[in-house]
C-alpha cells in the first residue's frame, strides 16, 4: 500500500513541480532522461568506474587505486584491500598486468555480464556502478561482490525512476 500512495502521488507531483516551473530540476529524473536519450554517452563516469585507470585515486601516501576512489580505503575479504601500489614506487605497466588489478577487473566486468543476462534494465545505464554492488544490499563491503547485480541503491535510482520517467514519456507521446 505505502508503494502505491509513493508512486501515485508524490513522484509524479514532482515531475509535473519540476515541469510547470523549469527553474527546479530534479536530479534522479533528469539523470534518467539523460541515460533514455544518450545512453552511456551520457555518464563518462559509469564507463570510467569499470575501466582500469580511467581514474586513478591516490592517498595521501601515494598509494593508488582505480575504478573509483572509495577503494582507496576499503577492506575486503578476499582481496585484503584494493591498493594497487604506490605512485612514487610502482611501475604503472607492470601493475596493470598484475594478477590483484586482473582479478578485480574480471570481477568488474562479471557483473555487468550478468546484469546484461539478468536485468530488463540493462539498456538504461548498462550494469557497472561496482562501487554500489560491493557495499549495497546491506552486506558489508568487505563481504561484498563486484559481480552482484541488483542493489537497493539501483533498484531506487535505476528501476524506479526509469519507470515513471518512461511512463511519462509514453504519456507524453500518445497526446
Ligand atoms: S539496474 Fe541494477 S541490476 Fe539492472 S543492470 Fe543496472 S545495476 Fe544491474
Amino acid at each position: 500500500m505505502m508503494k502505491l500512495i509513493i508512486k501515485l502521488k508524490i513522484y509524479p507531483y514532482f515531475l509535473q513541480f519540476s515541469k510547470s516551473t523549469k527553474k527546479i530540476k530534479v536530479r534522479e529524473f533528469e539523470t534518467i532522461l539523460g541515460y533514455v536519450f544518450y545512453g552511456e554517452e551520457y555518464d563518462s563516469m559509469q564507463s570510467s568506474s569499470i575501466s582500469p585507470f580511467s581514474i586513478l585515486s591516490i592517498d595521501k601516501d601515494e598509494n593508488f587505486c582505480t575504478f573509483f576512489q572509495e577503494l582507496l580505503d576499503m577492506k575486503h575479504n578476499r582481496y585484503e584491500n584494493f591498493i594497487l601500489g604506490n605512485i612514487m614506487v610502482d611501475d604503472i605497466d607492470k601493475v596493470a598486468k598484475s594478477p590483484k588489478l586482473k582479478e578485480i577487473y574480471n570481477e568488474i566486468i562479471q557483473g555487468v555480464e550478468n546484469c546484461q543476462n539478468e536485468c530488463e534494465y540493462f539498456d538504461v545505464r548498462g550494469g557497472g556502478m561496482p562501487s554500489s554492488k560491493l557495499s549495497g544490499n546491506g552486506n558489508r563491503p568487505e563481504e561484498g561482490r563486484f559481480d552482484a547485480t541488483e542493489t537497493l541503491y539501483c533498484k531506487l535510482a535505476i528501476k524506479k525512476m526509469a519507470d515513471i520517467v518512461l511512463e511519462d514519456l509514453e504519456i507524453m507521446s500518445i497526446k
